[in-house]
Order: C-alpha cells, then sequence, then structure tokens
C-alpha cells in the first residue's frame, strides 16, 4: 500500500465552472482517485476553491458586492455541482479559511528566511480612484508599434507584441475607463534563478522516469530557459497579509494569488487531517519519499504546478542555490506527476 496524493486543480471562485473543467480534469482525477483506492492504496484527493486575485474584485465592484460575497456565491455554486456529480473528494475546502491563510504565511516566512523572497521596486499602475493595482491586461490603449486602438497592457493582439502597459498611447482602465496612474512600489518577488538548478534537476529525475506525457515535461523544461524573479505581492486590498513588520500593517499590500493558490494543496491536506481527528496525518502524503502525488488540471496552469508550487517547496526546503534550513512543514516531497489531460 503507498500514499497517493490526488491534487485536483482549485476552480476559480469568480463564477459557475463550465463543462470544460469536468472533462479537463474533474471526471480524470476522479477516476484516477476510485481506481487508487481499489487497487488498495491509501489515497488523499483534496481540492477547494481558489478566491483570491484581481477578477473576483472586478466582478465584485461590477456587481456592487464584496469580493468575500462573490466568491461565497460561487464557492457555493461550484461545490453544490460537484457534490450532484458525486466527485470522491476527502476534502474540498477554500482559499479564503484561517487555516489556509496561517499555513500560507508560514510557507511565506520560511521561503523568506531561507533568502529566497526579495524586495525589489516596479513600477505597477493604479486606478486613481481605488488605489488598487490595475493589471497590465485590464488596461487598454493604442500599440506604439502598429498604431492597433485595443492593444493591451500585456500585449497587442493585432501585431502580437508583448508590450508593457508604460508604452501604450493614451492608456485607459478597461474596469473603470480612468487614466491609470503609474507608481513606484516595492514588492517581493519569488527568486526563481536561484532555484532553476533544483528545478531542472527535479525535472530531469521526472523526464527519466517517463511518466509524465512528453508535451508537459518538454513545456516545463522550455519555461525554465527563461527564468525570472516572479512578483508574489500586489497592491491590492484582497488577499493574504504580509507577515512581516511594517508590512502587514499595509491594508494594501497582499500576497498575490499566484503565491497562495497553490499552497492551498498543502493546507486542505492539514485542514482534513485536522478534521480526520488526527492532526499529523497529512505528513505521510508530504514528507515521506514513498509517497506518490500527481496533480491534475488545465494546460494553462502547467506553470504553476512544474515550476511555482514546487519553487515555493524547494525554498521552504532550503535546497536551492543559497541553501537554508527546512521550513515548519518538514521536507515537502515535490510532484511526481504533473497531469494536464489536454496535450
Ligand atoms: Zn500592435
Amino acid at each position: 500500500m503507498t500514499h497517493v496524493l490526488n491534487a485536483v486543480a482549485w476552480p476559480y471562485a469568480n463564477g459557475p465552472r463550465h463543462l470544460g473543467h469536468v472533462a479537463g480534469f474533474g471526471v480524470p482525477s476522479d477516476v484516477f482517485s476510485r481506481y487508487m483506492r481499489m487497487a488498495g492504496h491509501d489515497v488523499l484527493m483534496i481540492s477547494g476553491t481558489d478566491e483570491h486575485g484581481t477578477p473576483i474584485l472586478v466582478g465584485a465592484d461590477k456587481e456592487g458586492i464584496t469580493a468575500r460575497e462573490l466568491a461565497d456565491r460561487n464557492n457555493r455554486l461550484i461545490v453544490d455541482d460537484l457534490a450532484k456529480l458525486g466527485v470522491s473528494y476527502d476534502l474540498f475546502t477554500r482559499t479564503t479559511t484561517a487555516n489556509h491563510y496561517s499555513v500560507v504565511q508560514d510557507m511565506f516566512t520560511a521561503v523568506h528566511d531561507n533568502g529566497y523572497m526579495v524586495e525589489k521596486t516596479t513600477h505597477g499602475a493604479i486606478s486613481p480612484s481605488t488605489g488598487r493595482t490595475l493589471p497590465d491586461r485590464y488596461i487598454e490603449g493604442t500599440c506604439p508599434i502598429c498604431g492597433y486602438a485595443e492593444a493591451r497592457g500585456d500585449q497587442c493582439d493585432n501585431c502580437g507584441n508583448q508590450l508593457d502597459a508604460t508604452e501604450l498611447i493614451n492608456p485607459k482602465s478597461k474596469v473603470s475607463g480612468e487614466t491609470p496612474k503609474f507608481i513606484e512600489t516595492q514588492h517581493f518577488f519569488l527568486d526563481l534563478p536561484a532555484l532553476a538548478d533544483s528545478l531542472n534537476e527535479w525535472l530531469n529525475a521526472r523526464e527519466a522516469s517517463g511518466l509524465w506525457r512528453p508535451n508537459v515535461i518538454k513545456f516545463s523544461q522550455n519555461i525554465l530557459k527563461d527564468i525570472r524573479p516572479r512578483a508574489m505581492s500586489r497592491d491590492i486590498d484582497w488577499g493574504i497579509p504580509i507577515p512581516l513588520d511594517g508590512w502587514r500593517e499595509q491594508p494594501t499590500k497582499r500576497l498575490y494569488v499566484w503565491f497562495d493558490a497553490v499552497i492551498g494543496y498543502l493546507s486542505a491536506s492539514i485542514e482534513w487531517a485536522r478534521r480526520s481527528g488526527d492532526a499529523e496525518a497529512w505528513r505521510a502524503w508530504w514528507n515521506d519519499p514513498e509517497t506518490l502525488s500527481y496533480y491534475f488540471m488545465g494546460k494553462d496552469n502547467i506553470t504553476f504546478h512544474s515550476q511555482i508550487w514546487p519553487a515555493e517547496m524547494i525554498a521552504h526546503n532550503g535546497a536551492g542555490a543559497r541553501g537554508g534550513e527546512v521550513g515548519p512543514f518538514g521536507e515537502l516531497q515535490l510532484p511526481t506527476e504533473v497531469v494536464s489531460s489536454e496535450f
């Protein structure tokens, strides 16, 4: 008997989910769990709704309700749909629980203490009326290269060039129509280049295992070639506070959804263990090198599961180029397989 972790991608709670979710990884992950249980393995299948980030804030503003109210409503719709489908999760939770906040903050502290979370000054766009970050894709303007009037802050769909929002001519917020204000702002970046060698070593070993679909492993190895530090905090008032003096008090600096949502696999396992009456039971699925862990997702999310989440675990374990101490969750085991059924 082996411990098998079935980590199923977290549906984003900005609306009800559609059939693509169910067909893409909902049914495959459920079939997998049922098979593994019948084969006599000890399966822990967890997931939940992913409830932070800008799209939920923007959606809530449009309806004149709070982000929490929108997330509550969509969580109920999604839970209800999954229950009716009869999928066999051991726990389906959410990223807005006190347990998740505490696990994410402990992960941040471990990664920061080991030197893999670096502070940088960046340029960001904010909405002058709300003071909130305006992500590049919510800014529209004229392309400085081809003159197309509806280019986005991240790219121009007409000429295909990648853009920086500061380069757009007559930039406008797609949310409010206002002209965004560009400011200098301090943020924390996950130092992915310092974790790249360890990621590469892990990916090579996974490739040698022959388990992964060739396209998924190729894609994951390719994105390592152009690896850069990635911002893990935002000027936003909806998210998990940054657990450092001088930061936790700031109401508009929060950990971004990219950092927190992937930690849900660990926090959900910890919540499941506590509910089961044995608070340490989760460790059998996370600290034992013999455990098998399978992550099911759509192809848009491969980067988060073959790069961001393993990088966070390597940083927590103190196993990147800068070394470090093993964090409070013990030596976390990297994914056995990242499964995208869309390739
Ligand atoms: Zn263009």
